[in-house]
């Protein structure tokens, strides 16, 4: 049984606790594309883990992790948090347990990548042409794999190798460095001594994860594909230019780990109650600035909407149903994992956005055009809004109050899927499993 889980907003929509749940029925979790970008933050027992490029099934001792090919990798961020999971005890020193491995195919983020991101984001300053980038190198990374100059995992071990492609691929960024951005160039030799270091404390995690998925389907062990940032930055269907520089939907499991399209039984869309957006890029939805902004403060207040990697503020809007009917179409979703409603208790009444009013066309259309979606006008339903409840005494969805229950039948209406899970707070145990995707009777047998 193969289930991928995919953000289908802009990110942070709580994928961390869905892929930490979901971990506990799983043998193998995958992660198959972006970099430290991401930021998972996980409640376990009451203590917070941040993780941004190890998978969040980390957490359950015994499973597998691994880092597909289509993860761009900062080793000096992968130790990182190894060395806090070895710390508290989750992993065991140099992989002595072999619970995580990297794809000998992955990508490698060098200091130049992340310089170079820096360099750009200084120059575009605060103006329109910022993107918006989390300046860790992930955006230069994947230019360089698609360019054909990038370094892949397995070069750090290879010395003739890695100092060959390191040559071809500083020439042209050391010319860019010194003559556009007047910054000191990266010299070759220190940083082949840098790769090769980081090679020789890569060694013991480095694998050809491919054939280890493959094995596993073999066996029919239950495999999570862990999807990060979410459909709306992917780079070809997301809001382009300010999107991500990777796959983000997921059919972007299948190249970012090697395993065929037809590998998926169960794909499950995580979205927020509300929206939220980190950075710059059209929000339909938002909220500031209109009468609604008091509700979107309790939303960013309550919700505590800053990011798990940046520490930036979120924006903050109502839940947009024609973004989140496009990422089912885009995603192939079969259902829905609803969090944080618990951050909307309280607010006198809800809204839904059902159309775009687009140049006085009203359309449920999510457009291609980046200043269509910028001047989209949102069309809302009104819905009366629940008052706050006693979350641990619901154990099924009609124990709800009638007023949520209302909110979420709209939103399966709408997209056409039902919301299979609903996150009431941070923590494992405030959450209601309507639907255990690994259990489902699937009609896809893989
Ligand atoms: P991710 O990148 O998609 O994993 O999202 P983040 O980790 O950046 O943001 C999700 C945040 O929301 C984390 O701090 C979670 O602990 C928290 N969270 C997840 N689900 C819920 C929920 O249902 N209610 C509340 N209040 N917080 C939640």
């Amino acid at each position: 049984m193969n289930v991928s889980v995919v953000g289908v907003q802009w990110g942070d929509e709580g994928k961390g606790k869905v892929v930490d749940i979901y971990s506990k029925d799983a043998e193998v979790i995958v992660r198959y594309q972006g970099g430290n970008n991401a930021g998972h933050t996980l409640v376990v027992h009451g203590k917070k883990t941040v993780l941004h490029l190890i998978p969040s099934g980390v957490l359950h001792p015994e499973k597998i992790c691994l880092i597909g090919n289509g993860v761009v990798v900062d080793p000096a961020v992968f130790f990182e948090e190894i060395d806090e999971l070895v710390e508290a005890g989750i992993l065991k020193a140099k992989n002595e347990d072999g619970r995580l491995w990297v794809s000998e195919r992955a990508h490698v983020i060098l200091p130049y990548h992340c310089a170079l991101d820096q360099c750009r984001e200084t120059y575009a300053g605060s103006g329109k042409g910022k993107i918006g980038t989390t300046s860790r190198g992930i955006g230069p990374a994947y230019e360089d794999k698609v360019a054909r100059r990038g370094i892949q995992v397995v070069d750090l071990l290879y010395p003739q190798l890695l100092e060959q492609k390191l040559v071809r691929a500083l020439e042209e960024k050391n010319t860019l460095f010194q003559s556009f951005f007047k910054r000191e160039p990266f010299d070759v030799s220190e940083m082949l001594d840098y790769g090769l270091k980081l090679g020789e404390r890569l060694k013991p995690y480095i694998k050809d994860v491919r054939k280890d998925l493959l094995t596993a389907m073999k066996q029919k062990k239950p495999i999570l594909f862990e999807g990060a940032q979410g459909t709306l930055l992917d780079v070809d269907h997301g809001t382009y230019p300010y999107v991500t520089s990777s796959t983000t939907a997921s059919g972007g499991a299948s190249p970012g780990s090697g395993v065929s399209p037809n590998s998926f039984n169960e794909i499950i869309g995580i979205t927020k109650a509300y929206t939220t957006r980190v950075g710059t890029g059209p929000f339909p939805t938002e909220v500031a600035g209109t009468p609604d902004a008091p509700a979107g403060e309790q939303i960013a207040d309550l919700g505590k909407e800053f990011g798990a990697t940046t520490g930036r503020p979120r924006r903050v809007g109502w839940l947009d149903l024609v973004a989140l009917k496009y990422a089912v179409e885009i995603n192939g979703l079969t259902g829905l994992a609803f969090m944080k409603v618990d951050v909307m208790n309280g607010l006198k009444e809800v809204r839904l956005c059902t159309d775009y009013l687009i140049k006085d066309n009203k359309t449920q259309d999510f457009p291609s055009c980046i200043d269509d979606c910028e001047s989209a006008k949102p069309v809302y339903e009104t819905l009366p809004g629940w008052s706050d409840y006693d979350a641990s005494a619901v154990h099924k969805r009609e124990d709800l109050p009638q007023e949520l229950q209302d909110y979420m039948k709209r939103v399966e209406d709408y997209v056409g899927i039902p919301i299979v899970l609903l996150s009431t707070g941070p923590g494992r145990d405030e959450t209601l499993l309507f639907s255990n995707p690994f259990k489902v009777a699937s009609s896809k047998s893989v």
